[in-house]
């Protein structure tokens, strides 16, 4: 199945890469491979193997992100494969190709991404159809070669527990999606030029599902998962207008993304984009802000490995204390005005 898909100098590279050997699906936004992937390109070096990047978009996208690809640190090869039912990469659409490579005859010992919204639906499908294990949100890995068992640490329960799982070693292919924010980003411009070659789309016949359109949220502040600093609110905000106009004069002055608890989200403050938690984005940032938040065990699974934690809260019991690096018991209408007055004057 390997020679219809690959063109022959591949086949020697793989032949001559022995033990384990990662397929990293790289995610891809206006030409820019997203955080997230770069996260999942250190996480699979981590294996201590080969590591392949796989790119599949739409034929004007993917040529640009091919040469970012070949750059990256430790990737030792691309894969692409351009089609028009890529352009937006619909995961029934995608899977079908990744099937394809990964059947009997593929080199390749783990399928690796990111744990975004679409990644997270396309290897669970392409695991499930080739009857291989999918572990999901993976913090940390060890893999031994010897016994070709792979161990990883993932969060439960919101983050209260950690679990450590195992891909049995009797399993030749493994898939996992990685938390960004437990992997540094793969550097993007200290590789040493990999190859790459250019994989046969496996268009679908008859899609089943078809893309109408993407809407998608403007904003001229850093991308809320990629931000060294977050400024969230909490319904303590109480409506769009003040929850705007008290936290934007913040963000501005510190050059910080926004965030949202839930209850602010749900209650119309802020967009769903910007809800940070167990069902929201998880962010590390060099610097967190809650708020007008309590600091409920689901907001704290999104933001409690933060390197510094500082929260605004009138209630000097609310939970959110018990992680906060930094507390200030105020009224945040008083206590936001005068943070954003002194911070201009430094
Ligand atoms: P509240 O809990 O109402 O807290 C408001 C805080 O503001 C209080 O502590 C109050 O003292 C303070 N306050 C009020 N007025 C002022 C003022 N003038 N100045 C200063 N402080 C003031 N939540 C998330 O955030 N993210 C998630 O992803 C998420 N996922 C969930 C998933 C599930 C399955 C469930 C069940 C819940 C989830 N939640 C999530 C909801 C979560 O349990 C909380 O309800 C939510 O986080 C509360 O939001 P909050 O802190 O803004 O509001």
């Amino acid at each position: 199945a390997r020679c219809i898909v690959f063109c022959r100098p591949l086949v020697r590279y793989y032949a001559s890469a022995p033990g384990p050997h990662a397929l990293v699906f790289l995610e891809h936004r206006e030409g820019v491979i997203d955080n997230g992937s770069l996260s999942a390109v250190t996480a699979a070096q981590q294996l201590g193997g080969q590591v392949t990047g796989l790119v599949v978009g739409g034929p004007e996208q993917v040529k640009d992100v091919v040469q970012k690809a070949k750059k990256l640190k430790g990737i030792n090869a691309v894969l692409h494969s351009s089609s028009s039912q890529y352009t937006v990469p619909v995961v029934e659409n995608v899977s079908p190709l990744l099937e394809k490579l990964l059947a009997s005859g593929s080199p390749f010992t783990h399928v690796v991404s990111a744990h975004s919204s679409s990644a997270k639906s396309l290897l669970p499908r392409v695991a499930a159809k080739l009857d291989a294990p999918a572990v999901s949100d993976i913090t940390s890995l060890e893999h031994d070669s010897a016994s070709n068992a792979t161990t990883f640490t993932r969060p439960i329960y919101a983050g209260n527990a950690i679990a450590t799982v195992r891909a049995p070693p009797s399993i030749p292919l493994k898939f996992f999606t990685v938390r960004s924010t437990a992997f540094s980003a793969a550097p993007t411009e200290e590789g040493s030029e990999a190859e790459d070659k250019a994989l046969e789309p496996v268009e679908v016949a008859d899609p089943t599902v078809l893309h109408i359109k993407t809407d998608l949220t403007k904003s001229d502040r850093p991308e809320l998962g990629a931000a060294s600093r977050v400024i969230s609110g909490g319904r303590a905000l109480k409506n769009a207008e003040t929850f705007n106009a008290t936290l934007e004069p913040l963000a501005d002055v510190l050059g910080a993304a926004i965030g949202a608890s839930r209850a602010a989200v749900d209650a119309g403050y802020a967009d769903n984009s910007l809800q940070v938690g167990q069902t929201g984005k998880v962010v590390a940032p060099e610097m967190y802000m809650a708020i007008g938040i309590s600091g409920a065990i689901q907001h704290l699974a999104g933001m409690k490995d933060s390197k510094l934690i500082a929260a605004i809260n009138k209630d000097p019991d609310a939970p959110i204390f018990q992680i906060a690096d930094v507390g200030l018991v105020a009224d945040l209408y008083e206590a936001v005005p005068e943070l954003v007055q002194k911070l201009k004057q430094t």
